[in-house]
């Protein structure tokens, strides 16, 4: 009798493996071939040291295929209870434009976009980001704001250093309202314990004394955290005559209404622009913003977008200034922000181009009145409101009755925030309908009014009412002007404009990303599906821990598969980018030291080799940075990290490496580098942005590390969304487990306290991370890190003869004359090309543009070089065609090395070619126009065509503008 196939191979679960990884069985016999190695596990057992081998394979739960996958996950979000919030407390409801929703945040174009490092092939999400700042600066009355920063609570923290760094007054003290949200406190206070800031809580109200005291700066809530909208002109005068620095974390939905802080002295404002059209998500991701006066824009900390000419003289955006500050400054770097909110940001940005000035007024407004007529209402039923001003936020006094309210509001469906233990508070958004205020009418009602006392009616408002805010603090100057946000209304006009945009950037949706140290793999739709999901989407961060039972399982089962992985036994998601993990952890070991009683312990060795966040994170934590020598093959010098231990011994508080190098090599004595510091009493920190070349191969925890953090936007799938969000989970050995952060403002006491303004930080991209971890299951993850580590090796071998690899380990077993290896990414070393051809790296960076291709990394770790980290997910006929670019680039390079080309006029330095270029009547060049625009055949096919010339950075440096363009200029261009 006929029978079906077993049903072991028609349930195979592991359907999820062949979309992730590019490479099948048949390429991968052809690249072992061409590299010379006999299998995948034999090449990665001779590069990975025996030593530091995992002992065990990890325990995850057996894979699932996509549906099944998502119906777990469904499963885990339906124990999230969805209830409308009145919480506030910088977490509002908001409508994303279903425009944006799917164009942007479900677009890949947008979302799997690198930081725009490469200005030329950024332009679009460059031009999101600088509707940004305008947008920011055009509501605070600020003259320039960056591009952004991780919350709000991260970026008051970061305005205190800005103020610290550039008031006058030498004072360590830091005046913070009382009535600024619990959780922004809270943060500040976390930051500045180490720097030595002594943090005075005043409420505003009582600030008159305070302010005549010694301080560098202040900090204000504008509307505070309770809803009252103060008048602090007054004290911005008393400030100023301190020599200190006026600090207001604002609204910016209030400020479309209120006068802006700009506008009555502010030095500068932070904020977040969540209630933009970003859902709560538990917390995040959201962009939060920082303005300050021009004064202080050389220290403004995080991503500014400016604008620039380029090669033809037309106007391009870069990053400017801060572009890469770290790893140019190191420990005195502004801040240690690399990867930011830009997704959020552009999001938030698309919500202002497309409501314009009158929409977000006009949103506003209704928030106002809403609340003004809630107001009256409850006054009406007898219920007892605290402030006479308001945008969107009530308190009212409940006496005993706080937790029966409370109570009573949850089981009609809503949360209210609760205050201390005597009043309860309503915060309205642009969500908030008549009938929910009739739902809080009718609520308060039971409590204050008698049973016969009618509900207000909606008759007696319809004509207005008097607003709640204040009359001298109204605004009247115009905001949003510009062309762009009086535009694109219709939903016609913003698909266009969405679309304009994403067509001028390279993103993984058209070629691969091959930039090491950054790990741009594949981000499935399988797993960006949840994020949107309700259950997920719309939860507040502080709603009751009964209604967040499913982020609570997402997180324990994410932390016990990442434990797994990496071998530590704690781990905190609460960091929101790799930069914040770094922070953490450090923390982490410093608190572990000054509880030994050896709070001297301060010292962080960092290889010389690190990436830029490291020692801008140790200054962060109060550590000082003694910088560790590399020898010539690219390796922590041991015999100088020997002297510095010896020589630091009694002050030694951890080293920081990163592993495999940034050198792209496993470096074998990274034990007993370990066993060393320990030795000396120290502890090993692990950079774990280099993960994917670790996971089931070896664990960081195992091997020696004490903390590490991880990248999930790198290692484990959450897309780099052109610059953020990201999510920086630290992990740690068992003794340090006490001293991962905590979150007072959630119910989490303990640890080193908040480092993030939500208790999960970016909550709500953490299912992106869980679907790839359920669907690739353990053997899946080591096969993707072995592949990533099959890939870079091909990747060096073919293109040896033409760009030789700077650093490379023998391995194991291979003999002499054989080609060394690498990790899961190896640096091109281009810096000969200079002497025989003028070339130089970034015009190869460049030239690629021509080619269809993103750069690799460009000058990190090595000047000079390039860094290619091809992943798993590359199929070979993409890592082939990149080859084949780069062997034709180096092609041409020959050309100018034979003197056919001169060095200053070539294909190289005249990259990329714009059309507007080649279409030009006059060709004045010595190659041809053909040669220009495809320089390989299949580029007729497929050929994509950089929006602007040569960015010239400098130029931009010079001439700092960093709004959108003026009308005129545009025209001209
Ligand atoms: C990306 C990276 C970081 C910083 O991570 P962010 O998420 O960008 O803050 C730190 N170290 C290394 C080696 C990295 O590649």
């Amino acid at each position: 009798m006929p029978s079906t196939p077993p049903l072991g191979v028609l349930e195979n679960a592991a359907e999820f493996l062949p979309r992730h990884i590019g490479i099948d069985a048949a390429d991968e016999a052809h690249m072992l071939s061409v590299i010379g190695a006999a299998s995948r596990r034999a090449l990665v057992d001779a590069i990975v040291p025996h030593a530091i081998a995992r002992s065990q394979a990890m325990d995850l739960p057996p894979p699932v295929g996509e549906a099944a996958a998502l119906a777990e996950l469904k499963a885990i979000a339906a124990q999230n209870k969805v209830l409308k919030s009145f919480i506030g407390q910088g977490y509002y409801g908001t409508h994303m434009p279903a425009v944006i929703l799917r164009n942007v945040l479900e677009n890949p174009a947008w979302y799997t976009a690198y930081t725009p490092y490469q200005a030329e092939i950024s332009q679009g999400r460059m031009e999101a980001l600088i509707n940004f700042q305008t947008m920011v600066c055009d509501l605070t009355a600020m003259p320039i704001a960056n591009a952004s920063m991780l919350d709000e609570a991260t970026a008051a923290a970061e305005a205190m250093t800005l103020a610290r760094r550039s008031a006058k007054n030498p004072s360590q003290r830091f005046i913070v309202s009382a009535d600024a949200h619990p959780q922004t406190i809270e943060v500040i206070q976390t930051r500045a314990a180490p720097l030595g800031i002594e943090v005075v809580l005043v409420p505003q109200a009582a600030w008159g004394a305070a302010l005549a005291g010694e301080y560098f700066g202040v900090l204000a809530q504008y509307p505070a955290t309770h809803g009252r909208i103060d008048d602090l002109r007054a004290d911005v005068a008393l400030v100023h005559a301190r020599q200190a620095l006026f600090v207001v974390a604002a609204d910016l939905l209030a400020l479309t209404l209120l006068a802006p802080p700009g506008e009555w002295g502010a030095d500068i404002v932070v904020g977040s622009t969540q209630r933009f059209g970003m859902p709560m998500g538990a917390g995040g991701p959201h962009a939060a913003y920082m303005a300050c006066r021009d004064e202080l824009k050389r220290s403004l900390p995080g991503r500014l977008v400016g604008v620039s000419v380029d090669a033809h003289g037309n106007p391009a955006y870069r990053l400017a200034l801060q572009t890469r500050e770290q790893h140019i400054r190191r420990e005195k770097a502004t801040s240690n922000i690399c990867t930011a909110q830009v997704l959020p940001a552009v999001i938030a940005s698309m919500y202002a181009v497309y409501h314009g000035p009158a929409g977000l007024a006009r949103i506003a407004e209704r928030v106002a009145a809403y609340t003004a007529i809630l107001a009256q209402g409850l006054r009406q039923l007898g219920a007892p409101l605290r402030a006479q001003s308001a945008f969107d936020t009530l308190v009212i006094d409940t006496a005993e009755a706080t937790e029966k309210i409370a109570a009573s509001a949850v089981s009609t469906g809503v949360n209210l925030r609760i205050y201390a233990k005597n009043a309860v508070g309503i915060s309205l958004d642009e969500t908030t309908t008549r009938a929910d205020i009739e739902l809080l009418w009718r609520l308060f009602a039971q409590h204050f009014a008698s049973a016969s006392q009618a509900l207000p009616r909606w008759d007696a408002f319809e004509n207005g009412v008097a607003t709640l805010l204040p009359e001298a603090l109204r605004r009247s100057s115009a905001f949003l002007t510009h062309p762009v946000f009086n535009t694109h209304h219709s939903e016609t006009a913003m698909l266009r404009y969405l679309r304009q945009l994403a067509d001028k950037d390279l993103a993984l949706d058209r070629c691969m990303i091959p930039l090491g140290s950054c790990t741009m793999k594949l981000n499935a739709t399988s797993e960006m599906i949840p994020i949107t999901w309700p259950e997920f989407a719309h939860v507040h961060p502080f709603a009751p821990a009964d209604q967040l039972q499913g982020y609570r399982l997402l997180d324990a089962q994410l932390r016990a598969w990442l434990c797994q992985a990496t071998g530590y036994a704690g781990i905190s998601l609460q960091p929101n980018a790799g930069s914040q993990g770094e922070y953490a952890g450090l923390l982490a070991i410093r608190a572990y030291h000054a509880a030994q009683g050896q709070s001297q312990r301060t010292v962080c060795l960092i290889p010389s080799s690190a990436h830029g966040t490291n020692p801008a994170s140790a200054q962060m934590a109060g550590m000082q940075v003694v910088v560790v020598a590399c020898d010539a093959q690219g390796n922590v010098d041991m015999a100088d990290l020997r002297a510095k231990c010896a020589q630091y011994a009694d002050r030694l508080a951890c080293v920081m490496i990163t592993y495999p190098s940034t050198h792209g090599v496993f470096e074998t004595q990274v034990k007993e580098l370990c066993d060393l510091v320990h030795q000396h009493g120290g502890r090993v920190y692990i950079d774990g942005a280099n993960m994917n070349a670790l996971v089931g191969v070896a664990a960081p925890g195992e091997f020696g590390g004490d903390v590490s953090h991880l990248n999930l936007h790198k290692t484990f799938c959450i897309p780099h969304g052109g610059g953020g969000p990201g999510v920086g989970p630290v992990c740690v050995v068992a003794d340090l487990v006490p001293y991962l952060p905590g979150h007072a403002t959630a119910g989490i006491p303990g640890g080193v306290g908040a480092v993030s303004a939500a208790p999960l930080g970016n909550a709500s991209v953490l299912p992106i991370s869980w679907m790839y971890v359920r669907m690739m299951g353990a053997e899946g993850l080591r096969r993707a890190t072995e592949t990533a580590i099959l890939s870079a090796n091909y990747i060096s071998v073919r293109l040896r003869e033409h760009y030789p690899t700077l650093y490379t380990s023998a391995g194991q077993g291979t003999g002499p004359g054989e080609p060394g290896r690498v990790a899961h990414e190896c640096i091109l070393d281009l810096r000969g090309l200079k002497e025989s051809s003028g070339v130089v790296a970034e015009d190869v960076a460049k030239r690629l543009i021509d080619y269809g291709f993103h750069a690799p990394t460009l000058s990190f770790p090595v000047p000079g070089t390039l860094m290619v980290e091809p992943t798993e997910s590359e199929p070979l006929a993409e890592l082939d065609r990149f080859i084949e670019a780069m062997i034709a680039i180096r092609d041409e390079i020959r050309e100018i090395e034979a003197g056919r080309w001169p060095q200053d006029d070539n294909p190289l330095k005249n990259a990329p070619h714009t059309a507007a270029s080649l279409l030009q009547t006059e060709w004045p060049h010595p190659y041809s126009r053909e040669v220009a625009a495809y320089p390989v055949p299949r580029l007729r096919q497929n050929k994509y065509w950089s929006p602007v010339g040569r960015v010239d950075n400098v130029y931009g440096d010079r001439h700092l503008f960093c709004s959108c363009l003026p009308v005129q200029d545009l025209a001209e261009a």
